[in-house]
């Protein structure tokens, strides 16, 4: 089993809260979540960051915005706004180096972001 907390998430080992789920990939909600609905959207194939991707993955990211769409919509708050968010490596604020995307909303969000 690899040490990567989001694949063993995806293998069932650690339960997160799961709010969707396909083929590709696994949505759930975030442990310290910084909005009223904050959910990860992942890939259930490992990629660290979005450095690794290649051309061949360009389908997987499309499905990840799918589900970040379908999420948002279960969660109420597709009319009113939502923020995607994928942090790439330490500078960006990645944590956890398995690719995943944040979707948040339910309160007014601001920009610049910090
Ligand atoms: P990053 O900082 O890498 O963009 O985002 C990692 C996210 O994973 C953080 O928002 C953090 O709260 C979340 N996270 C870290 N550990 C866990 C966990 O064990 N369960 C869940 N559901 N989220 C986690
Ligand atoms: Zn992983």
């Amino acid at each position: 089993m690899s040490d990567c907390l989001f694949c063993k998430m995806v293998a069932g080992v650690i339960k997160p809260d799961v709010v969707y789920e396909d083929d590709a990939v696994l949505a759930f909600r975030d442990i310290n979540p910084q909005a009223p609905s904050h959910v990860l959207v992942v890939p259930k194939r490992h990629i660290s960051t979005i450095n690794d991707l290649t051309g061949a993955d360009a389908e997987l990211v499309g499905r990840l915005y799918l589900a970040a769409k379908k999420v948002a919509g279960q969660d109420g708050i597709a009319a009113e706004g939502y923020r995607t968010v994928m942090n790439c490596n330490a500078a960006a604020g990645q944590t956890v180096f398995h690719l995943h995307l944040h979707v948040l909303g339910g309160r007014n969000m601001h920009w610049p972001p910090g």
